[in-house]
């Protein structure tokens, strides 16, 4: 692609540093998880460009997944997930994930959290697409991820653990180890106020580096993510020479609520657990929507489903081109009780879920790739980690099993917290680059609307060569348009991330010449044996991106 992104985000010169063992960028479940297991062994400071809750984890309504019914089996879990990652997945990493789950839920539940109980006083279990067991813990209904965020604030607190909120991570500060390789030193931040302006730039010296900032559902136009996630730590990484692996793999949730023909921006979800219920798809024409798609119907995996919508969403039954409904009236009033953040999203639209059905539509969810690392967070830069949705630990392959993904958080979070508080090398690192002049030029924020639309209307769901061709001519396009006078504040370095990432997944999904997990192309409409295969995208020197894994087809 000819584009010219930059190798540094323009800000203000450092005014302040400090120094900690560790900094955990993000404070979601996978940062917070690992700040706290640090403790009290390390000094640690989480910096987050928001409130603490701001990650897509306080979102999260379905649950987190974990083997605790002895009718289950680590080793079920293992294929489910295995089956969803359709070729990608890291079999030892699922492995880990599964048997370390049910330790994940009960560390929590030490911890404070409150899940939902069946009527008989253990944990209620339900089921999720995918999955051929009951096995997903839920809190408050559908509030599980909100549970978990307020269980981790509080005790991260209690457990000393330094937060800087409303600081913004722009980029890492390197220097050469003792065998002279080049190794994670801390982090140039920037503090915000409340409108997102910058007050201060300083520099966090550390000894180890967590990457925690979540995925980029806000690349697209059409996400259920909030507004924080828009994929800055993987930019970073980039920045700093490390590739992205398997982004074109993006989770298109099959249901989100449709607001109307405008809607923009994080739209509300409407769990895959209201299927998990019982509840059914039609079109708008009235017929069911997966009947015969799938032998698991409406429960289908993720990407079964929001293929199956876009298909019926473009013959546009009935006139409907842009939604289908779910059913779920036959839950009654029950639903309300059951899943009150979706009845009170559902009742700001006028619709009531226990008697009419619900417009639904795909939009992204959850992204699949991210910076290379294994799920103890080891990246391919020392003392650099990645946890969480930022990492790419071959947990999730071509595509994710629903629920497992809080779940890694804790689990990634935990082990990592663990070794760091055992083992963390006193580095001297020399050549440190806090100091070395900035690349820019940053990205205007107005071009944010335009980047997503053309993500959305052509990186979606449904991909075609000549959508992915436009795409990347398109983004070239925007980042090669002037900028002058836009100064560095949250807006414009978000923006500046949001194109790398975008031009990154563009790039991928134009690479790969099948369709695979959640990455669908309508030219190449299956998998195909030679692309069971990694693609990596990094930035080369003068800021453009280029694809390396691609096989000889
Ligand atoms: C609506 C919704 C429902 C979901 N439901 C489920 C579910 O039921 N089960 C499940 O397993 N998964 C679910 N997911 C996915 C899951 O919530 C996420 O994958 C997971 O919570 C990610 O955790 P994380 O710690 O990696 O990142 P996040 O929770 O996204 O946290 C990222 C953190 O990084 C911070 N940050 C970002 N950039 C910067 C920066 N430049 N500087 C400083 N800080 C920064 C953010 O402010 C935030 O604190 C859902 C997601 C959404 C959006």
């Amino acid at each position: 692609m000819s584009i010219a992104l930059p190798s540094k985000l323009a800000a203000p010169a450092a005014t302040w540093a400090r120094e900690v063992d560790v900094v955990v960028l993000g404070s979601g479940a996978s940062g917070l998880a690992a700040a706290l297991a640090m403790r009290p062994d390390r000094s640690v400071l989480v910096v987050t460009k928001d409130v603490l809750a701001a990650g897509s984890t306080a979102w999260a309504q379905g649950g987190l997944a974990a083997v605790l019914d002895p009718a289950d089996s680590v080793e079920d879990h293992v294929r489910d997930t295995l089956e969803a990652g359709a070729g990608l997945c890291d079999e030892e990493a699922v492995r880990t994930l599964a048997t370390e789950a049910p330790m994940a839920i009960r560390r929590l539940i030490e911890l404070g959290a409150m899940f939902d109980p069946d009527g008989t006083g253990d944990m209620a279990l339900t089921r999720e697409g995918g999955h051929s067991h009951r096995r997903i813990v839920h809190a408050g209904g559908d509030q599980s991820g909100a549970e978990v965020q307020r269980t981790l604030d509080t005790a991260a607190v209690a457990a000393g653990v330094e937060i800087l909120e409303h600081a913004f991570a722009l980029d890492l500060v390197t220097g050469r180890n003792g065998v002279g390789r080049r190794q994670a030193a801390g982090v140039r931040v920037a503090l915000l106020d409340e409108h997102g302006a910058t007050t201060s730039v300083g520099v966090v010296h550390a000894r180890a580096v967590v990457l925690a900032t979540g995925g980029y559902g806000q690349v697209f136009a059409s996400t259920s993510n909030p507004p924080a996630v828009t994929g800055d730590g993987l930019a970073l990484a980039m920045r700093a020479g490390l590739a992205a692996r398997d982004v074109e793999f993006v989770q298109f949730h099959p249901s989100v609520l449709w607001v109307g023909p405008d809607s923009r921006g994080q739209q509300a979800l409407v769990s895959e657990a209201v299927r998990g219920e019982g509840a059914l798809l039609f079109d708008g024409l009235g017929r069911r929507v997966m009947e015969g798609v799938h032998p698991l119907e409406d429960l289908a995996p993720r990407d079964v489903v929001a293929a199956a919508i876009s298909r019926r969403m473009a013959e546009a039954p009935g006139g409907i081109g842009d939604h289908v409904f779910l059913d779920a009236t036959h839950l009654g009033e029950e639903f309300y009780e059951r899943f009150p953040s979706i009845t009170a999203s559902c009742r700001a639209i006028g619709i009531d879920p226990a008697r009419d059905r619900i417009p639904v539509a795909p939009a992204a969810h959850y992204v699949c790739g991210g910076i290379p690392a294994d799920l103890d967070g080891v990246t391919e830069m020392p003392g650099l980690y990645a946890i969480g949705e930022v990492a790419c630990t071959g947990v999730h392959g071509a595509n994710r099993l629903a629920s497992n993904s809080v779940t890694e958080g804790v689990v990634a979070g935990t082990r990592l917290g663990t070794a760091l508080a055992a083992d963390l090398a006193e580095v001297v690192v020399s050549g440190s680059d806090a100091g070395r002049s900035f690349d820019g030029p940053l990205r205007n924020p107005a071009q944010r609307v335009e980047m997503r639309s053309v993500m959305s209307s052509h990186v979606g769901v449904a991909r075609t060569p000549r959508g992915l061709d436009a795409a990347v001519r398109q983004l070239g396009v925007l980042a090669s348009t002037s900028s002058i006078g836009v100064t560095g504040s949250r807006a414009s370095w978000e923006a500046t991330n949001m194109l790398t990432v975008a031009a990154a997944v563009a790039t991928a999904a134009q690479t790969r010449t099948e369709s695979r997990g959640c990455h669908r192309r309508d030219d190449q409409p299956t998998p195909r044996d030679a692309w069971l295969t990694h693609l990596d995208v990094r930035l080369t020197i003068d800021g453009a991106v280029a694809v390396t894994g691609i096989p000889h087809v």
